[in-house]
This record gives C-alpha cells, sequence and structure tokens, in this order.
C-alpha cells in the first residue's frame, strides 16, 4: 500500500489533499459498513430474480422487426418486477429516459376530467411541461387533466392536513418524488413515502400512487412498491442501470397501470407484445446484477464529498452525518469560481473526455448559465460520475454517480484539489 500516495500524485492529487481525504475517509468507516450491508442485500435480492426467471444466455438474443416473443425483453420484465414486488413492468429501451417514462405513466392512467395530485411539491423540472405547469404543446393539461400540488411542510415532512384538503372526487393519481432532485428540501425516505400513501388510501384506495423513484433504486433494501406504491419509474442511465444500460427506462407496478402503460407506449391492441430490443438486453441485465454495487459506490461518493466540504465550512445537503435515500450530494458554495472549479475537478477525473475543460453556458430551458462536468461513457449517464451547477446563488454543485466508489473519491479529491490550485481554499495536513 505504501506507494498508492505516489499512484494519487500521479493523477495530480498532491500529498496534504489526499493526507486529507484519508483522515475523511478513516471516520467514515461505520457509515461504509451499512452502505456495504444494504448492498449485499440488494445484491442478493437481484441475484434471486435472475436465478428464479432462469435467466439464460437465449435471453441475450437480438429482435428485430416487431419483436414478437422477444423472450429476453419479456423475462426481463419479470426480473423487475420481482424485484419491486409488484405485479408486472415494463422495462424498455423505448422508454427514451426518465423524463418519458413518467410521461407515459402518467398519460395512460389519466383521462380526462381526471386531476393529478402532486403531494411532495413542485416535481421535477422536465415534467412541468409534461404536466402543463408551464404551458406545452401535448401536456395533460391541454388533454383535459388537471393538476393540483400540496407542496412537503418547512421541515420537508409530507403536510398531511393538506392532502387531506386537496383530494376530491376527481383526483386519479398522486404523485410522490421520492429524490430531493435539484431542490434543497430533504429526499424522503421509502417508509415515510409508505406513511403517505397508508394515508392517502385511507381517503380513498382507488386512488393511483405513482412515485418518481429516479436516483432512488438500491439506496435501501426496500423500495416505494414495497410500501403500497401502485406504479415506481425510473430511468436506466440512473441507478438499475449499473451503467451499462445505454438507454431506457422502467415502470413497475400493478397489472392494470402497466398495461395502460404499454398501450400508450406501442398502441391500444399492441401493448407489451411488440417491441424489438435489437441486441440491448444483456447490458440491461448486467447493469441491473451490478446495480447495487454501483449504488453503494455512488453513495458512499456523495457521503464522502459532504464531510470533506463540511469539514471546510461550506453548507452541504444532506449534510455529513444524515441517512441517505438517494444518490444526490449538493454544495453550496456562495461564490461561483467555487463551482466552475468543482467541476473542472470532477472533468478531469474522468475516463473519458478528462482533457475537456467545463465552461459554463447558457443551457436552453435554464434561467441562468450552468456548469457541466460529466466524461461518462454513455451520453448524460449521472450514474456515472458527474457534476452540475447553475451560475447563480447560492453557487451549489449537484454532484452524483461514480461506478465505482474509488472513481467517486478520486473525482471528489480532484475537485478539491482544484479548488486548492487557484488558491480558494487550503488544507493543513
Ligand atoms: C432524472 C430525473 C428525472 C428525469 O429523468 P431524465 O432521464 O433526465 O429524463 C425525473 N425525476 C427525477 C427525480 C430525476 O432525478
Amino acid at each position: 500500500m505504501s506507494n498508492l500516495h505516489e499512484m494519487y500524485e500521479k493523477i495530480g492529487i498532491s500529498e496534504q489533499v489526499y493526507q486529507y481525504g484519508e483522515k475523511i475517509c478513516a471516520s467514515l468507516k461505520e457509515r461504509f459498513t451499512a452502505i456495504d450491508e444494504v448492498a449485499e442485500y440488494n445484491q442478493l435480492k437481484v441475484l434471486s430474480a435472475l436465478q428464479k426467471n432462469k435467466v439464460s444466455d437465449i435471453h441475450f438474443a437480438a429482435t428485430t422487426g416487431y419483436g414478437y416473443n422477444d423472450l429476453g425483453r419479456d423475462t426481463l420484465e419479470q426480473v423487475y418486477a420481482d424485484i419491486f414486488h409488484t405485479e408486472d413492468a415494463l422495462v424498455r429501451p423505448q422508454l427514451i429516459c426518465g423524463t418519458h417514462a413518467l410521461a407515459i405513466a402518467l398519460s395512460s392512467n389519466l383521462l380526462p376530467g381526471d386531476e393529478l395530485l402532486s403531494i411532495s411539491g413542485k416535481p421535477y423540472d422536465t415534467l412541468e411541461e409534461v404536466i402543463g405547469i408551464r404551458p406545452s404543446t401535448g401536456s395533460l393539461k391541454e388533454y383535459g387533466v388537471s393538476y393540483a400540488q400540496v407542496d412537503l411542510l418547512p421541515n420537508g415532512e409530507f403536510d398531511f392536513e393538506g392532502i387531506r384538503n386537496a383530494i376530491h372526487e376527481n383526483t386519479k393519481m398522486i404523485e410522490i418524488q421520492r429524490s430531493k432532485g435539484y431542490q434543497t428540501r430533504p429526499t424522503l425516505s421509502v417508509e415515510k413515502i409508505g406513511k403517505a400513501i397508508a394515508f392517502v388510501k385511507s381517503i380513498n384506495p382507488e386512488i393511483i400512487c405513482m412515485v418518481d423513484n429516479c436516483y432512488g433504486e438500491f439506496v435501501e433494501t426496500i423500495e416505494p412498491s414495497d410500501v403500497g406504491a401502485d406504479m415506481v419509474v425510473g430511468s436506466l442511465i440512473k441507478n438499475p442501470g449499473g451503467g451499462l444500460a445505454p438507454i431506457g427506462g422502467y415502470i413497475a407496478g400493478t397489472k392494470k397501470c402497466i398495461e395502460r402503460a404499454a398501450y400508450r407506449l406501442s398502441a391500444p391492441g399492441l401493448g407489451k407484445e411488440v417491441g424489438a430490443t435489437l441486441g440491448i438486453m444483456q447490458s440491461f441485465y448486467q447493469g441491473l446484477f451490478l446495480a447495487p454495487t454501483v449504488v453503494a459506490g455512488a453513495l458512499k461518493g456523495a457521503i464522502f464529498a459532504a464531510n470533506i466540504y463540511e469539514s471546510l465550512g461550506f453548507k452541504v445537503v444532506p449534510d455529513s452525518v444524515e441517512s441517505r435515500h438517494d444518490i444526490i450530494q449538493a454544495v453550496e458554495f456562495g461564490k461561483p469560481e467555487y463551482v466552475i472549479a468543482f467541476c473542472k475537478g470532477i472533468q478531469a477525473a474522468a475516463p473519458v473526455d478528462s482533457c475537456a475543460a467545463p465552461e459554463p453556458w447558457d443551457m436552453p430551458g435554464y434561467d441562468s448559465q450552468v456548469i457541466m462536468a460529466a466524461g461518462a461513457f454513455v451520453q448524460g449517464s449521472s450514474i456515472e460520475l458527474s457534476a452540475d451547477g447553475p451560475i447563480k446563488p447560492p453557487y451549489a454543485v449537484y454532484f452524483q454517480g461514480g461506478l465505482t466508489w474509488y472513481h467517486a473519491k478520486t473525482g471528489i479529491l480532484k475537485s478539491l484539489q482544484q479548488i486548492v490550485d487557484e488558491g480558494l481554499v487550503t488544507v493543513i495536513k
């Protein structure tokens, strides 16, 4: 081990920064052990589902055209249903991304006159146009689906009284977003989500409870579908794709909800029976198999970053000791030069495009410049080490992913090194 620090030096990390990181790492042993235990449990959960469904190399074969009788696809959907403990699942490369999967889950299960109620405040940015919160062509609103929202209480808890008052006879579906996304509220634990779902069902058991599960999969040993959710939805270029899936989304849930989603994704009458997979199935299976350990690595990275930057006096969300329910870490720097330096460091640690220097730019759909660091094998993949920061107060950077803990660690050390090199902080050995 004596030359480990030499390897770090070779990759551009100074002795001081390395030692600073080692000190933090040493204090995290217990938490890392707890994360490993969750990963171990989830590894067995995934393995059992693969074995139960007798997954074999025949399932990795490519289908083309209509994709009738795609054994690999149908079996993978059963594997997902077994992992999420749902009646059925839709897991497809034709679900383009998380937003698309959510749009399908919503638009297939809501009809004109129905109301969608979000009980965890404003949904993820990209859903605003899907729902019609921001006017858009083809939104749910355009189709006569109304929307209402109950914000979380200032302490981040569900507003049960507000939820009771907001539910009426047209309330067809409630939406809960597990991850804080790019907000500063706390992420919701599966247990809390379960209590809110039970409350909603006690008012009207017919209401469909849908959870946006993005960034949450495999962080805990249970998923929202274990506590009553009728549908859980996510992206395969985040947690459940394990870094190997190059595209895709999933919806797991009740037979009725999934059938409707499949009819909306392909066509009424065709549903799940079509959709060729073109040889992509092995990456879906293998990525899922790796996902529990990949998520564990990303979680360790997030906790390491929180502890490093909190110890240097910055506000971190979640903080250095909070329990974790998703893989996102926010660091509030208060000044733009820190955000830029942080992202440069992350980029410099990437396995792909490490020579690129990220710059703030005017990204479509954002009201400020944004800087992004991503040197990923899969474009836009945020289970891979990535960071982005809007150049506006409070000058926060959002950091997530890392296919291995060692890579996440290197990325964070590189971010710190960049900040140190620019003379913005000093670390004392
Ligand atoms: C990423 C994300 C989405 C949307 O996913 P895309 O794949 O980027 O379309 C939706 N909700 C949450 C909470 C997310 O983190």
